[in-house]
């Protein structure tokens, strides 16, 4: 048997946000053509006009976009068919299919399909085979009264005249799918290959929903989630490589994906484990990078004008990015690079400045920096040795002040380098500060 060429589609309804449900759906069409090399198409289904909206697409094409998936065809509005669905319509009246009837949305007549009393099997490919009684349905709604045509009839007409060759959706079509097998054989065409996916469930066993947090990709986006983390953990919800590898990389996605790899099983949505992606991928992307993505977060932070800080703040992330989780992070755990105003927690004050001897050190320690003669890690960590062997005290206790006094808090990356990326006018500045403002009066 010859292989029809790979044809699938994304068709949501734009009726709402981009669910990870839907967008999982998106990416596994999307890895499913990319590779086969086969084409992509984004169909939106809005003939319902009065549930979709101008921003729901928008949502949809900037999530999609987003997350790296670009389609080959499209996008196909379904409104725009609306006759060649009414004429499809039209030749199952005439062929003695379908009949027509009075509707309540509409001054228009109903067309209304005759559900043969037949019997429908397919093979789902995630699922296995399906048998149904279409004898159990009632008769189907082609087309509304109000003109626009039902989603089972509109998905037919749509997927056969694009020549889509695979359907890949939510395991909540499976019920839709002997409705559209009929119409299917009534019009005698072949349906495409259908594969449906397991659905999401939060981690308490229950479906997805708002109860379980973020749901909307924009919501992830604006939690700070990177788009090559969240397009990771969908990958792996509902499939699997079949071994333990779980950090893959777009292309290796597009290498490894199969339909074969997709569970029966549910997959449960755990927000831990795309936090811990999220930071991986953080840590293994390039600092340039990762300040481009990280910028809309400091302007919403309140930090504007940082262009001319570029090479501060590239540093910055340099050092602070093994150790935040999310994007939303990055403005609190560098802004003592930038900000000019350092702002102190008071507990680390309490134990690590509130002493003499605290104070006593750091003093001595901003002067010993001011005659460093170069200004790296590595002699600023030499400094702070010497002082505290001069001292007679621990490493510990030149180290901790100074930690508080030039970031205000008690921890964050290593010292030596922060102070290096800081600048000596800074630290030394920072330093005296310091003594002076928890110094006794
Ligand atoms: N518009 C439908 C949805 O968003 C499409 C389902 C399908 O893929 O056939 O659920």
């Amino acid at each position: 048997m010859v292989e029809k060429k790979v044809r699938v589609r994304f068709a949501p309804s734009p009726t709402g946000h981009l669910h990870l449900g839907g967008a999982r759906t998106a990416l596994f069409n999307w890895l499913f053509a990319r590779c086969t090399g086969g084409t992509f198409i984004l169909r939106i289904e809005d003939t319902d006009r009065a549930r979709s909206t101008p921003e729901a697409i928008s949502a949809i094409i900037d999530g999609l976009k987003w997350l790296g998936l670009d389609w080959d065809e499209g996008p196909v509005y379904q409104s725009g068919r609306r006759e060649r669905h009414a004429k499809a319509a039209e030749e199952l009246i005439s062929m003695g299919r379908a009949y027509r009837a009075e509707g309540k949305l509409g001054p228009q007549q109903a067309v209304i399909f005759r559900v043969p009393d037949e019997k429908v099997a397919f093979d789902d490919m995630v699922y296995g085979r399906i048998e149904f009684d279409a004898g159990l349905l009632d008769d189907l709604v082609l087309m509304k009264s109000d003109g626009s045509p039902a989603y089972n009839f509109a998905c037919v007409i749509d997927d056969a005249d694009m020549g889509i060759s695979h359907v890949i959706r939510g395991e909540d079509h499976i019920s839709n799918t002997p409705k559209q097998l009929v119409l299917y054989r009534a019009l005698g065409l072949e349906p495409p290959r259908l594969a449906h996916v397991p659905l999401i469930l939060g981690p308490d066993g229950s479906r997805l929903s708002k109860r379980h947090g973020a749901t909307s990709l924009s919501q992830y986006r604006s939690e700070g989630l990177l788009p090559d983390a969240l397009r990771n953990y969908l990958a792996l919800l509902g499939w699997s490589s079949g071994d333990d590898q779980e950090l893959f990389s777009k292309e290796e996605l597009v290498e490894r994906f199969s339909i074969e790899g997709i569970s029966k099983k549910s997959a449960i949505f755990d927000p831990e484990k795309l936090g811990w992606m999220n930071s991986c991928y953080i840590r293994s992307t390039s600092d340039e990078e990762l300040l481009e993505e990280a910028l809309p977060f400091l302007e919403r932070a309140g930090f504007h004008g940082i262009a001319s800080k570029k090479g501060t703040l590239l540093a910055a992330i340099g050092l602070i990015k093994e150790r935040v989780r999310s994007l939303v992070e990055v403005p609190g755990a560098i802004d003592f690079f930038i900000s000019e105003e350092l702002s102190f927690d008071g507990e680390a004050v309490r134990k690590h400045l509130s002493s003499p001897g605290s104070l006593d050190i750091i003093q001595r320690l901003a002067g010993m920096l001011q005659g460093l003669e170069s200004w790296d890690a590595g002699s600023i960590e030499s400094s702070v040795r010497t002082l505290a062997s001069e001292m007679g005290v621990k490493a510990a206790a030149v180290i901790h002040p100074t930690r508080v006094a030039v970031t205000g808090r008690k921890i964050g990356p290593g010292l030596f380098d922060l102070m290096e990326v800081l600048g000596r006018e800074k630290t030394v500045l920072r330093l005296k500060e310091a003594t002076d403002k928890f110094g006794e009066v």
